[in-house]
């Protein structure tokens, strides 16, 4: 959200601004916007009638370059100043091929290339009374939740991937760092920290968990040690991205305690051996079933939310079934699908033995089909039971709000009835009364 309460200031350099991309990419666009305001330029949700237009872009995976060309192509249309940045600026020129019209291309994370061209391209005015930036910075996700990025980079190779090409390798924030914005975003009134990064579990492996100081104590860079210091906020924390190392073991008991947010959120991409192999995903080789057993049994309320790729080169039709059977004894509470798509780039490409489309797709729909009758029957034990639930968006009759199991935006939503008007960010206890695929409905019984 673009600071509402601001009253725009006609003759202020006006920027107009497209994050595309993952939460990650989000937190970037966060961070420039931030400045641009610090600097005086007004922020509008429109190309026309805007001097210059920022367009952050995904570089992910085909598709989403596809759509970050697609948003330049439209920018230039519609204004024809256009600076690019994020993931797809590794590689400029797969833009100026297709754009050379481009004012200028900067890659990921590069905050003050960007602020430099925009300088370049449309000079900050000088205003002596210029609006202070709030302490938070400026947030573009809703006021009661924000994204909290403790790294940058990835150290791990995984077959599929270009992240660590186009991000490089792991650089942790020190931990009085994230915990003071962490600090600052919950004074400003945001009650759910979202954490993010490449690998949350490998945070500060880089900077060999070196301790910082925070309130009068020394925090290591250390998964274990920022969850618990995040957890002395008060306000939910979120764990995004985290695989599954022995070390993770540690945070279940923090979320018992309802510390931190009984949500863990593991993208396990695959679970056949031979294909996390192929893969070479990090944690491969935990025995991920047991621990996940034990987890429960310590932590009932644990939610599991993973994403899986279907049709990995080689993957056998044997593989596939042990996913399927892996996944209905893991009983995952929410989970994402993608079929495998060949990135640019990407080693797997050189495997051999791609998947046709069409057993992609079915292998797909076979998983899809599967996987909402888990979800389905974990959701169905809900009813009846007391959520907290906080709010996101207020209806006439009927609010949408998450409990502590649905993350924004990936997950599901709880729809809440409520005799008394509800505001966006309040946390209420709710009655569970009925449940579908991915939803849950109830009415408040208590605040
Ligand atoms: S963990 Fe693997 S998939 Fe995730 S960013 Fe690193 S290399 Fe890519």
């Amino acid at each position: 959200m673009l600071d509402p309460d601001k009253k725009p200031d006609p003759a202020a350099p006006k920027v107009s601004f497209v994050s595309l991309g993952c939460p990650k990419a989000l937190v970037d666009s966060e961070r420039i916007i931030t400045r641009l305001r610090a600097e005086g330029y007004e922020l509008s949700r429109q190309h026309q009638g805007s001097d210059l237009v920022i367009v952050n872009t995904c570089g992910f995976l085909d598709s989403a370059k596809a759509e970050s060309l697609g948003a330049i192509g439209a920018a230039l249309k519609e204004n024809g100043k256009v600076i690019v940045t994020g993931c797809m600026g590794a590689e400029p020129e797969s833009i100026t091929a297709a754009y050379p019209d481009v004012l200028a291309i900067t890659g990921p994370q590069q905050y003050e290339s960007v602020l430099d061209a925009v300088h370049k391209a449309l000079p900050p005015r000088h205003d002596p009374f210029l609006d202070l930036v709030p302490p938070e910075g400026i947030k573009l996700t809703p006021r009661h939740y924000a994204y909290l990025k403790i790294s940058e980079g990835c150290n791990n190779r995984c077959t599929f991937c270009i992240i660590p090409k186009l991000r490089g390798d792991l650089v942790s924030r020190p931990a009085a760092d994230v915990l003071r914005e962490a600090e600052k975003l919950a004074a400003a009134g945001v009650k759910e920290l979202l954490v993010i990064s490449q690998d949350t579990s490998a945070y500060g492996v880089d900077i060999k968990y070196a301790a910082s100081k925070w309130r009068d104590k020394e925090v290591r860079a250390k998964f274990i040690d920022l969850a618990r210091a995040l957890g002395e906020l008060g306000i939910w924390v979120r764990l995004h991205y985290v695989y599954p190392y022995p070390h993770v073991d540690e945070v279940i008991p923090l979320m018992a305690e309802k510390k931190v947010l009984p949500y863990l959120d593991i993208p396990f991409q695959h679970a056949s051996p031979d294909v996390l192999r192929r893969m070479k995903r990090p944690a491969a080789q935990e025995k991920t079933l047991e621990r996940i057993a034990r987890w429960r049994e310590i932590c009932p309320d644990l939610t599991l939310r993973s994403t899986f790729i279907v049709g990995f080169p080689g993957e056998t039709e044997q593989d596939f079934e042990y996913l399927l059977q892996w996944l209905d004894e893991a009983a995952l509470d929410r989970v994402g699908c993608f079929k495998y798509e060949p990135v640019k780039g990407a080693p797997a490409n050189d495997l051999g033995d791609a998947v046709p489309e069409e057993v992609k797709e079915q292998r797909w729909h076979r998983f899809m089909q599967a996987q909402q009758k888990i979800s389905a029957r974990r959701l169905k034990r809900k009813v009846g039971t007391r959520q907290q639930v906080i709010i996101d968006e207020v209806g006439p009759t009927v609010s949408k709000g998450r409990s502590m199991a649905d993350a924004p935006e990936i997950d599901g939503a709880v729809y809440v009835a409520s005799r008394r008007p509800l505001r966006v960010g309040e946390i209420a206890t709710v009655k569970i009364e009925r449940a579908d695929a991915y939803d849950l409905h109830g009415s408040v019984v208590g605040f």
